[in-house]
């Protein structure tokens, strides 16, 4: 069995839904997990502000302009009237809902509902599109199976009953399509796997039917070693270790989820990224095998706070750290980076929720500093803490403005802490130092 994941690009137009058409058509049973349309999660977590601001009226609008996108997709993508109408029914049902939802009170769930819509919406018309050809398609709502624990944890053992539970009483069906990002809480109400979450569905897909492999298909050819977004002449990588791919989508690296190798990983079940829109390029495939030494890519990731614990107290005193810790714990926070000193440690976080709180506890024994809007840019790759050509990355502390680094901590990793300001420079000037040789 595969797991294919499309992203909101793959599905985002006719004309690329018709290509995935002919990508889901080939090969034998598979599970066909879909994002929503690009630009419609990001029009309802609009429409979800608009209504915490209270703004019942233009929310309405919103969601009206969000309707007609809808019905011109349906009126576009089948051929056969019959399917019009069922698609418009259903986009009818989908809008009533979200136009109910405009007067009611804000809360968490609401916006858990509201942005559920996308992924409901894409994969009811896409199913109906490859049913309208002949497919042996079945839609399997995401909700029937994919639900989270107490801790938030995806509920492997929940998913894996009931997913093949589901899969096993259709045994004519060739391609099952699903929702990607959606799922239940451990109360049973709508929840998501949090933005970009799609990805980590396919792998969590892929781990409870214990997939040959799982390929998440994007607007690009693989897993690039910079962020292209912000850097020219980026190259993909033709091939990433588990843990590699991790670190980088940990740290920033938008085509992945940052938790999408960690269900497959233990299982050893690979995971391919390919480009829909170009099929026949490689793209990236990430599994247990590491390859070559030394630098491969690099990302970043904004949103940093800094935190710098100074206490005259801690020349020599043991037990310090635990005391710091302890406190990070309590509110449960976790630390990315961390350095040290005789008198002073820092260290970043990412989560900055109990920050004040934080602070005030470890006021009581240290004086703080504070910094926010802090980037960490992240260098991975097999053994580079060894590798001779490491120290290119160091030619660049002479231009950038670095305020902590991170080496050694694990053998895959460089961290580099800057201002978010100096980000597109920093991974520039990375970029022509590490993979380019020219000092320019
Ligand atoms: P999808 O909608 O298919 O999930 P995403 O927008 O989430 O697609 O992820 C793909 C995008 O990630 C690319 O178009 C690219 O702009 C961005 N990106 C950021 N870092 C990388 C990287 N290292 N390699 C490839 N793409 C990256
Ligand atoms: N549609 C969701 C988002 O835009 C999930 C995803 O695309 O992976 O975040
Ligand atoms: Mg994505």
């Amino acid at each position: 069995m595969l797991v294919l994941k499309f992203g909101g690009t793959s599905v985002g137009s006719v004309k690329n839904m018709t290509n995935v058409k002919t990508i889901v058509s080939e090969g034998g049973r598979k599970v066909v997990v879909l994002s929503a349309m690009s630009g419609t999660t990001n029009a309802l977590v609009e429409i979800s502000n608009t209504i915490k601001d209270g703004k019942t009226e233009a929310a309405l609008q919103l969601v009206e302009q969000l309707h007609q996108k809808y019905i011109e997709v349906a009126n576009d993508l089948f051929s056969n009237q019959e399917y019009v109408n069922a698609s418009l029914s259903y986009i009818e049902e989908v809008f009533a809902e979200l136009k109910a939802c405009a007067s009611k009170p804000h809360s968490q769930l609401l916006y858990n509902i509201i942005v559920s819509k996308g992924e409901l919406l894409s994969t009811f018309m896409f199913s109906r599109f490859l049913q309208q050809d002949g497919k042996k398609a079945r839609l399997i709502s995401a909700l029937d199976f994919m639900r989270t624990d107490r801790n938030n944890e995806p509920d492997a053992f929940y998913i894996k009953q009931n997913l093949n539970r589901i899969l096993a009483e259709d045994k004519d069906a060739e391609i099952f399509i699903t929702q990607g990002f959606i799922c239940l809480d451990a109360d049973g109400n709508t929840s998501n796997l949090e933005r970009g979450g799609s990805d980590y569905t396919a792998s969590i897909i892929g781990a409870a039917v214990k997939a040959e492999e799982v390929q998440i298909w994007t607007d690009i050819d693989g897993f690039h070693n910079n962020d292209p977004r912000f850097v020219h002449n980026t190259d993909a990588i033709s091939h990433l270790s588990f843990d590699e791919a991790a670190e980088l989508a940990y740290f920033g690296a938008k085509i992945l989820h940052p938790q999408t190798v960690m269900p497959v990983r233990d299982l050893e079940i690979p995971v391919r990224i390919k480009n829909t829109m170009e099929p026949k390029a490689f793209g990236t495939l990430i599994d247990d095998k590491a390859e070559g030494e030394g630098i491969k890519a690099i990302a970043a990731i904004d949103g940093i706070t800094a935190i710098k614990i100074k206490s005259a107290r801690m020349l020599q005193a043991h037990g310090f750290l635990k005391k710091v810790f302890e406190i990070f714990e309590k509110y449960h926070t976790s630390i990315d980076m961390i350095t040290t000193s005789e008198i002073a440690v820092s260290l970043t976080i990412d989560d900055d929720t109990y920050l004040k709180d934080i602070v005030m506890e470890l006021e009581e024994f240290s004086t703080v500093e504070v910094d926010t809007h802090r980037t960490i840019v992240c260098v991975v790759g097999n053994n580079i803490a060894n590798h001779p050509d490491t120290h290119k990355l160091f030619q660049i502390l002479q231009d950038v403005n670095i305020r902590m680094i991170s080496y050694g901590g694990s053998n895959n990793n460089i961290s580099l802490l800057i201002n978010t300001s100096d980000k597109v420079e920093t991974l520039q000037k990375l970029h022509r130092y590490i993979f380019e040789m020219s000092l320019a």
